[in-house]
């Protein structure tokens, strides 16, 4: 399984997501702090 490190430009929390949690995040925003994320926020 694929995972991605995304890194909130709001609360600066890492998380280590699949790409499932990829396109919740990109829809919905950070889960910690409900930021609006985007693909920079994502490092393959
Ligand atoms: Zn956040």
């Amino acid at each position: 399984m694929s995972t991605v490190e995304f890194t909130c430009s709001g609360c600066t929390q890492r998380i280590e997501v699949n790409e499932e949690m990829r396109e919740t995040i990109l829809s919905v925003g950070c889960p910690v702090c409900t930021t609006p994320a985007t693909e920079d926020d994502f490092d393959e």
